[in-house]
Parts: C-alpha cells; sequence; structure tokens
C-alpha cells in the first residue's frame, strides 16, 4: 500500500463551496496544501451563498476553482486534466446531492449525482493513479438499524430514503475499487453537522431564520426524534485523519459525537441562544425520515487519534452569533440596494 498523505500535497475536494467543503478547504490552505475545488454550484441552495463561502479562498495562490459537474465524465476529466501544481496526492469527495427529504421527490437526480458522480471520480482516480480516496457517506446508511449506537461493524444496513441508498452505494463502489484496483477508499458516515455556514435546509438553520422571523418551525411527530450531532470543526478533523490513514485499503468509520440530543430540547437551546421563543407547528411524520441517530465512535478515536472537543452548547452559540452577523450583514446590503435604488432617479 502506498504511503497516505500526512504532509501537504495536492487535494482535489469535490464539493468545496459548500458547508463542510468550504471549512475543509480552510484548513487545508491554512497548512499549506494545493486545493483544487471541483463544485457545480448545484441550486439545490443559494449560489451566492456558496460563492460567500470560496471567496477567501480565490486570493489564495494555491487554490483554483473548477466549475464541473461530476456526472460528466468527459468534461469532469477536461477539468482535472489541466495541471496545476504537483498530481492529486488525495480526492476527498464531498459533493453530492444531500438532503433526505428532497430525495423522495428526486430519487433520480440523487442517483445521478451521488452514484454516477461518485463512479466518474473513482475511474479518474484508478486512470489517473491517485493513491487515496476520502469519501463523504452518512449515518443515514444504517437507516432502520436496531442496534444502538450504531457502529460500522453492524452489516444491518437499511436505508429508509433514496439519498441514504446513494450513500450505500458510494461506500460500496468504493469498496471494488479498493479490493479489484488497490485505491486506498476511507468512507466517513458524518453524523448530522452544524455550525457555522450550516447548510440552510437543516433544522438548526432553518428553524433559527423561521424563529428570528417569529415564522412557525415544523415539527415532526411527537417531537421525540433525536440527532447525534457534530460540530463542523469535528468533521474536518475526521477528515484530515482520513486523509493521512495509511492502513488498510478500505474502511469506513463513523464520524459523529456519541450524545444525542431530543428535537425539542435543540428547539429549547436555540430559544436560548437566540434569545426567542419557538413557535411549533406540529406536523405529521415524515415519510423517510429516521428516528434515532447514534455513532459509537470508538473506530476513528482507536484508528485516527479523533476526538470530540466542542459540546453542543458551545457549538451552538458559535452558530448563532454567525446567523446574527449573516443576517446584520445581509440586512446592510439591502439597506445598499435600497439607497442605491432611491437615489438612481435623480
Ligand atoms: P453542501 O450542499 O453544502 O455541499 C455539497 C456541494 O456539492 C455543494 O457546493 C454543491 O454545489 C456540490 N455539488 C452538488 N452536485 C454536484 C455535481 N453534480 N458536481 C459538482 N459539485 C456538485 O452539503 P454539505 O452539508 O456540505 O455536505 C457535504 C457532504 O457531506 C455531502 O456528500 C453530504 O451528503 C455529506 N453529509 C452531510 C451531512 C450534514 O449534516 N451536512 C451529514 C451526512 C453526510
Amino acid at each position: 500500500m502506498p504511503p497516505a498523505t500526512s504532509v501537504p500535497g495536492h487535494a482535489l475536494v469535490t464539493g468545496g463551496a459548500g458547508f463542510i467543503g468550504s471549512h475543509l478547504v480552510d484548513s487545508l490552505l491554512a497548512d499549506g496544501w494545493t486545493v483544487t475545488c471541483v463544485d457545480n454550484f448545484d441550486p439545490y441552495y443559494d449560489e451566492a451563498t456558496k460563492r460567500r463561502n470560496i471567496a477567501p479562498h480565490l486570493e489564495h495562490r494555491g487554490y483554483r476553482l473548477l466549475q464541473a459537474d461530476l456526472r460528466d465524465a468527459a468534461t469532469l476529466e477536461a477539468a482535472l486534466d489541466q495541471p496545476f501544481g504537483s498530481p492529486y496526492s488525495v480526492i476527498v469527495h464531498l459533493a453530492a446531492k444531500a438532503g433526505v427529504r428532497n430525495s423522495l421527490l428526486d430519487p433520480l437526480g440523487y442517483q445521478m449525482t451521488n452514484m454516477v458522480g461518485t463512479q466518474n471520480l473513482l475511474s479518474y482516480a484508478h486512470k489517473h493513479g491517485v493513491k487515496q480516496f476520502v469519501f463523504a457517506s452518512s449515518s443515514s446508511v444504517y437507516g432502520d438499524c436496531p442496534r444502538l449506537p450504531w457502529s460500522e461493524s453492524d452489516l444491518d444496513l437499511l436505508p429508509l430514503n433514496p439519498y441514504a441508498s446513494t450513500k450505500l452505494a458510494g461506500e460500496q463502489l468504493g469498496y471494488v475499487y479498493a479490493r479489484t484496483f488497490g485505491l486506498r477508499f476511507v468512507g466517513l458516515r458524518f453524523f448530522t453537522v452544524y455550525g457555522e455556514r450550516q447548510r440552510p435546509d437543516l433544522a438548526i438553520h432553518k428553524f433559527a431564520r423561521l424563529m428570528l422571523a417569529g415564522k412557525p418551525i415544523p415539527v415532526y411527530g411527537d417531537g421525540s426524534s433525536e440527532r447525534d450531532f457534530t460540530y463542523w470543526d469535528e468533521i474536518v478533523s475526521g477528515v484530515r485523519g482520513a486523509m493521512a490513514y495509511d492502513g488498510s485499503a478500505y474502511e469506513i468509520f463513523n464520524l459523529g459525537n456519541n450524545r444525542t440530543i431530543g428535537l425539542l430540547d435543540t428547539i429549547r437551546k436555540l430559544e436560548n441562544v437566540l434569545g426567542t421563543t419557538a413557535k411549533i407547528e406540529w406536523q405529521d411524520w415524515q415519510p423517510g425520515e429516521m428516528r434515532r441517530t447514534w455513532a459509537n465512535i470508538d473506530k476513528i478515536e482507536r484508528l485516527l487519534g479523533y476526538r470530540v472537543k466542542t459540546d453542543f452548547d458551545t457549538g451552538l452559540k458559535r452558530f448563532a452569533a454567525w446567523l446574527e452577523q449573516r443576517l446584520r450583514e445581509d440586512a446592510g446590503i439591502g439597506l445598499l440596494v435600497n439607497n442605491a435604488g432611491m437615489a438612481a432617479p435623480g
């Protein structure tokens, strides 16, 4: 097995304009890595948000952005083949159509990006001799798995929605390339990630904006669902550990927090950090939703030296401070636009 990449090299980061990807790129550039970011600015949420995430990266000599779509193998290969420093030492594949509920509406779209896109990238890695491949999988692959906390050794993987099934397929495609073609493939099952720049469709971010606007928040079922929330910084440290992993050719790790928080507790904590009161709109359980997620993190602690550092209250405070700052900035921009608009007729 070739040596892994613990020293700065050239990382190809897909989805590098998104929530998690942009934090990872911050950390890689700060440590002297060269980074090629591939992102197609998928319209699932606002392109401007992603442009804002990468604005500081564009100033960096060691960074390039390739606006390319993973679904289009030929265009992708042509873009990736343009030289930029040393060859890719590692691929970190974060790009995906994410979001459970949306996958029920567009299952084929999810298969195209998450399965065909992953296949195209694995083919590229194989053809061009890239040795290490880190894949963003998801806690959702466990679905109905009855034994909690979920452990990687549990093979009762019972996905409940199209998104989860595409993530499981991605892990299996990775196994093919590890077993048959000698690529080192590390799959990381992220557990609900939160914090600054969080995707706007995810519960904490969505609820916070509704609460600050005085609007009701939708709560499904009896509100008893629980999540193992993971602060983005832990995800970055897990990904960095996986990039440097030089053990077996194929490994899967849970990347979570090993603490679950109930939905109603989450709402109470959000009320505290935002200084506002939530109006709850009770709705039926949603199809494809998991009632509880909970990570056993023994394996990643043992093999990658992973440690949880940020507790939920601290992470939530940082998220709230970031959101308030963001809303102030947006209001300022709105004011400027309005003022400019009012000045124009003269
Ligand atoms: P995100 O949507 O913010 O980032 C994904 C990025 O991929 C986006 O910038 C998007 O434009 C890009 N992308 C989508 N389709 C593409 C395509 N066809 N070609 C090129 N780029 C494309 O999402 P995120 O929350 O940062 O998630 C990153 C990864 O982590 C995803 O693979 C997601 O499934 C996984 N994950 C996230 C969470 C979470 O809680 N955020 C939990 C489990 C797994």
